[in-house]
């Protein structure tokens, strides 16, 4: 009966007030972040919205406060947050702007686990730059799954070792 995923108005009313308690709205314009559960892969927040549908928050509160969300549209974070649900910081996007999305934050993993990827030496130099400004995004592990490497590999560029004559290659799992 849950089959096709549909918010009746009737399930709607409950789930929002579910909802509420379960975000921490601060600063309006700051990010409102979700207490509860979060989905493993992509740690979004977690909404029992009844009848056993669990649905990503910050697609819900898109929904209840901004409105549908089309077929074949995403709701994406303007703030790199996944567990945010203001909805200042969402926005529609095509899959190719989710995937981006998800990528940039490095919460999809592109290609197979194991593979051997090559870092260019612009890459390089992106990675040496990032993980001197302070942001989650930046941090040594968000950088190597951002760019698909190893934290060893990651490490490595940070103290500037040298890890390929040329640069052009840089062999490391993810
Ligand atoms: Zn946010």
């Amino acid at each position: 009966m849950n089959a096709k995923r549909k918010y009746a108005p009737r399930v709607y009313g409950s789930a929002i007030e579910r909802f509420w308690p379960k975000v921490n709205r601060g600063d309006p314009s700051g990010c409102w972040l979700w207490t509860a559960g979060v989905f493993k892969m992509g740690g979004y927040g977690q909404l029992n919205i009844g009848n056993g549908v669990i649905v990503r928050a910050h697609v819900f509160a898109y929904k209840i406060l901004i409105g549908q969300v089309q077929k074949g549209m995403f709701v994406c974070h303007k703030c790199d947050v996944p567990r945010c649900v203001n909805p200042e910081h969402l926005f529609l996007g095509t899959q190719r702007d989710n995937m981006r999305d998800a990528a940039k934050k490095g919460r999809l993993i592109v290609g197979k686990q194991n593979k051997s990827v090559g870092l260019s030496e612009e890459e390089i130099e992106k990675i040496k730059n990032r993980v001197q400004r302070c942001h989650p995004t930046n941090s040594m592990r968000a950088l190597s799954r951002e760019f698909r490497v190893n934290l060893w590999t990651i490490r490595q560029i940070v103290r500037g070792k040298k890890l390929c004559s040329g640069g052009k290659y840089l062999y490391a799992t993810y």
